[in-house]
């Protein structure tokens, strides 16, 4: 059985969609996903004079609460993320690491002051997951724009893609899960 990811939701985040995210991440994932608040202190992350979130200190905490037994870790924010040479993130995975987070701050159509999109939030937080999983999984970007794996720097390249692995990239974890060692 593969390891199971914990969705993590970071500080008061409580999305009334967040089942409905669990699930359509493991559809895509192909793995058992679980979802549920984790309660750490974020203000240690938070950068005053850019009144945001650093997303790789915040990836390193993450990698403390990691679930038993070879398993990844997802946190999920509605608060902006940023690492220092960029404007923003939507999110940050270690390449082949099993911590990653996600804000779905600049996801909100209002963000952009568009009305109130539920759907399309909920479709662009699946990818934004599942993109970062890939990550994690060991995938690159990939130059298919329906692909997940394809990168994002505007939300229109969120909303681009699907959440789905292209065969390419499916090939590759598919690959990489035949060559782990089975014990
Ligand atoms: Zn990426
Ligand atoms: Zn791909």
């Amino acid at each position: 059985m593969k390891p199971e990811i914990l969705l993590a939701h970071l500080g008061s985040f409580r999305p009334t969609w967040s089942e409905e995210l669990r699930r359509r991440v493991a559809a895509a994932t192909d793995h058992f996903v679980r979802a549920e608040p984790l309660g750490i202190d974020l203000a240690p992350f938070y950068a005053p004079e850019r009144q945001q979130y650093h997303a790789t200190l915040l990836l390193a905490e993450l990698l403390r609460h990691l679930p038993a037994s070879g398993g990844r870790i997802v946190g999920i924010t509605a608060e902006d993320l940023f690492i220092p040479v960029l404007t923003f993130v939507f999110g940050q995975a270690q390449l082949g690491g099993p911590a990653a987070v996600v804000s779905v701050m600049r996801l909100h159509t209002e963000f952009y002051g568009l009305p109130t999109d539920e759907r399309l939030l909920v479709d662009r937080a699946v990818k934004e997951v599942v993109h970062e999983l890939g990550h994690g999984f060991g995938l690159v970007h990939c130059p298919d724009r329906s692909c997940v794996m394809s990168s994002s720097t505007y939300v229109e390249d969120v909303d681009l893609k699907s959440e789905r692995f292209c065969t390419e990239c499916s090939s590759l974890l598919v690959a990489g899960s035949a060559t782990t060692p089975h014990t």
